[in-house]
């Protein structure tokens, strides 16, 4: 896609974050847009950057690690499923884990940041949708998760991250961001003095449904097509 086309859709998804924050009167600037560039090349995540995003997201380790070596002045972050054995890869390129759901992984980039000396900070993500074939962990899960999390070395839990099933039905995808809305809010209770667990960041919301996402609280959202078009 041409550069004047991503600044156009960007210019469009700004005003459209604004105008639905307002109208539910949250503040605009509260909400980050995570510019997902997974199998568009370097050059379209360039004509974003050159438009005023600064955040990308990317879902393999790979890709991740290849394009932000290419621009490692903006901030990168993993929204795709972590296998155990790529997280030494991608530690030293990754800003932000949204995609935390075991204790073996959480173990794992505890063990690989201590040895780095950096703190990585993640979100938990929580299967909302209840989906079989989707990663997260399970919503009555999540609270023991974060317990034995707690007390890991070098890793910071910054909130969560959800998927809503794919459909029309708002409803539905409505009902799921208020179940991670609702368990966002109970952790911040529980965690109020945690330096390990500081719930700040709800991850929810794609091209399709980031509208619901910004009415039921969501302070990032993953955009990918509607940025960059759709991909092959
Ligand atoms: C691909 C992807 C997105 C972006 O999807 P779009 O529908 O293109 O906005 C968001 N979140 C995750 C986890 C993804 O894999």
């Amino acid at each position: 896609m041409k550069s004047e086309q991503i600044k156009a859709n960007i210019t469009a998804l700004e005003n459209q974050i604004r105008a639905i924050a307002q109208s539910v009167n949250r503040d605009p600037n509260e909400i980050l847009i995570i510019a997902v560039s997974k199998t568009h090349p370097i050059e379209a995540v360039q004509y974003a950057y050159q438009a005023g995003i600064t955040i990308f997201g990317e879902n393999r380790v790979q890709e991740l690690v290849a394009k932000a070596s290419q621009l490692p002045q903006a901030q990168w972050h993993l929204i795709g499923h972590l296998q155990t054995n790529k997280v030494k890869q991608v530690l030293p390129y990754v800003k932000l884990v949204h995609s935390l759901d075991s204790l073996r992984l959480a173990e794992t980039i505890s063990k690989h940041s201590l040895a780095l000396n950096k703190i990585t900070e993640c979100l938990v993500q929580v299967n909302i949708s209840y989906e079989e074939q989707k990663s997260g962990i399970a919503p009555e899960k999540a609270e023991d998760l974060l317990k034995s999390i707690e007390n890991l070395p070098n890793l910071k839990v910054i909130g969560l991250m959800g998927i809503a099933t794919h459909t029309e039905d708002s409803e539905k995808i409505r009902q799921e961001f208020r179940l991670l809305k609702q368990l966002f809010e109970k952790f911040q209770r529980v965690y109020t003095n945690s330096s390990a667990i500081q719930m700040q960041h709800l991850s929810m919301g794609m091209s399709h449904d980031f509208a619901i996402a910004i009415q039921e609280g969501a302070t990032m959202l993953r955009i990918g097509s509607a940025i960059f078009g759709p991909r092959s």
